[in-house]
């Protein structure tokens, strides 16, 4: 689900974002060769394998897209504070004032291990969300439309996964929502 359009100041930004549907990939293996020792260190349970694959991952994106490079801390479970005024997502946030990402494995409620799959999508995420601040300048990082689809090339990039088109259905308020049958069918 999309954010609503913003009042007026940030109206510009807002546009821009939902507009850039696609992002600039690296045109060789170096994400996907990260992301598989993400997986594999995921996999065996090595939490400093994870984390300086994590720390590799920011550190070659960041590098790629010419951004600051960003702080990453890998917690083993959401921690129960979590920043004020900031969207905190179900895995990850984001603070654009120290450019630090952080991420977890488990939810603090049900204590759920995280998939590869949704790591690495909460990786790509909260990168989006540097993105946002430090190469678009926008003022703030909305969940747009433009926003998950750049977030999902980027994904399925560091995945090695075909890209998928993702197909929108207006709700209330101006938001939008993921059509995901129409999305998984891919017509
Ligand atoms: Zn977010």
């Amino acid at each position: 689900m999309t954010d609503a359009p913003p009042r007026k100041a940030n109206r510009t930004g807002f546009l821009e974002s939902d507009r850039v549907r696609t992002v600039d990939l690296p045109q060789d293996g170096r994400l996907l060769a990260i992301t598989k020792s993400i997986e594999s260190a995921m996999k065996a349970g090595q939490s400093a394998a994870i984390r300086r694959a994590c720390a590799d991952f920011f550190a070659a994106t960041s590098q790629f897209y010419r951004v600051p490079n960003c702080g990453v801390r890998v917690l083993a479970a959401r921690p129960l504070r979590v920043r004020e005024n900031w969207a905190t997502e179900l895995f990850g946030d984001y603070a654009p004032e120290t450019m630090l990402i952080r991420v977890w494995m488990r939810t603090a409620v049900r204590k759920e291990i995280t998939s590869f799959g949704t790591f690495l999508s909460t990786l790509c995420h909260e990168f989006c969300h540097h993105l946002d601040y430090q190469q678009f300048g926008f003022p703030d990082s909305w969940h747009t439309r433009g926003f998950y689809e750049r977030t999902a090339t980027l994904y399925h990039h560091a995945r090695g996964t075909p890209p998928k088109r993702l197909f929108w259905v207006p709700v209330a308020g101006g938001r939008w929502r993921i059509d995901w049958p129409h999305t998984n069918r891919g017509w």
